[in-house]
């Protein structure tokens, strides 16, 4: 598979180069939006072709599939494009900075017949898998409740548009937040149907939050409590997932790596859950490219991602109004 590369971006120079070459596919062509971080990009990563321009690069014979990893807003022309042009799609999250912007490039890739996927790269994890599957086992019994813990510092080299700038999807509920969605919808096998929530700027976001904490009740009635913020040096990262016959402690889990720990706690005891450690990435790469290829599905599919972002949407609204919100799915749900 030849892929086009749409952003000179950080998750895709430490990331998603690695992942298309460790499938065996090719990243033959990157677009940027600056000729010189395109060319830049193309020399330190060993890339053939190069450019600004979108279309023509679309137009090169021999592209299969486009990784958009740009900022936010530009997500959907970009992918729009891609779609015209009859490539398949692997889309970072969050899709859109709109609900309706993310359903049109959903529906216009499924009217088209072509893969379109998400990069929601936490549901390709063994750590989350295996909670899932012990979740789906009934080791813990009935789920009462999901806790997610997500509150990190920010690296000094994100530290751009996702702390200023509201038109790019600036703040930690587009960033965050839209994540922790898809990792409950992913354990639970249910979407959160009303949300409350608070936000805060704790000494990073400018016009942006960069702190969240909300809460949010599962059809089940299962209750998610979800933390994020930018600002948290010594926090640590993990879930738990609580049910009436044990609980599950993963922690160090909500991270790019493969790495964390997971421990089982029922009347039985405590033990230690082994999962298998492979590269989150690279996975979501080859699910997608068995989609391709007519072998299953996406390991996110792009309603996975229309669904996340309405809850991050709802989650915004009611820490901006004070009010509880309903999320609204539209053309997803
Ligand atoms: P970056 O902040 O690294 O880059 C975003 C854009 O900024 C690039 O696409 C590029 O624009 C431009 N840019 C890059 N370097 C420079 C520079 N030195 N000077 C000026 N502009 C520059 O983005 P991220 O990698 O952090 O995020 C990109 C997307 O990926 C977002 O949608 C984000 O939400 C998502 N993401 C997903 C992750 C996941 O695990 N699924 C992890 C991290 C991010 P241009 O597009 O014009 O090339």
């Amino acid at each position: 598979m030849r892929w086009l590369f749409v952003g000179a971006s950080t998750v895709a120079a430490q990331h998603m180069v690695g992942a298309v070459r460790a499938n065996g596919a090719t990243v033959a062509a990157l677009v940027s939006g600056s000729a010189g971080l395109a060319a830049g990009f193309a020399a330190a990563h060993g890339i053939a072709l190069h450019g600004v321009d979108l279309d023509a690069a679309l137009r090169h014979p021999g592209i299969d599939a486009v990784y958009i990893s740009s900022t936010n807003e530009k997500h959907l022309p970009q992918a729009m494009a891609a779609i015209r042009a009859g490539k398949h799609v692997l889309c970072e999250k969050p899709l859109a900075t709109s609900l309706a912007d993310a359903s049109d490039m959903v529906r216009a890739a499924r009217a088209a017949g072509l893969v379109f996927a998400t990069n929601h790269h936490l549901r390709c994890s063994g750590s989350h898998r295996a909670v899932r599957d012990l979740v789906a086992s009934g080791r813990i019994g009935r789920v009462l409740s999901l806790r997610i813990f997500h509150a990190v510092q920010l690296p000094e080299n994100l530290r751009g548009w996702r702390i200023d700038n509201p038109g790019a999807g600036g703040g930690v509920i587009a960033d965050i937040a839209v994540h922790d969605a898809d990792v409950a919808r992913f354990l639970l096998g249910e979407d959160p149907v009303t949300v409350v929530a608070e936000m805060a700027s704790s000494g990073m976001g400018r016009g942006v939050e960069d702190s969240a904490m909300s809460v949010w009740s599962m059809p089940s009635g299962t209750m998610v409590m979800a933390h994020e913020s930018f600002t948290h040096g010594f926090a640590g990262t993990g879930l738990e997932v609580h049910g009436t016959q044990g609980s599950i402690f993963a922690r160090g889990v909500m991270t790019q790596r493969p790495d964390g720990r997971i421990e089982l706690v029922t009347a039985a005891g405590s033990e230690d859950v082994p999962f298998p450690n492979h590269d989150l990435y690279v996975e979501s790469v080859r699910r997608f490219a068995e989609a391709v290829s007519g072998r299953g599905s996406p390991a996110a599919g792009g309603e996975d991602g229309v669904k996340s972002l309405a809850v991050a949407l709802a989650v915004r609204e009611a820490a901006r109004t004070g009010m509880r919100q309903q999320v609204e799915y539209g053309v997803a749900a």
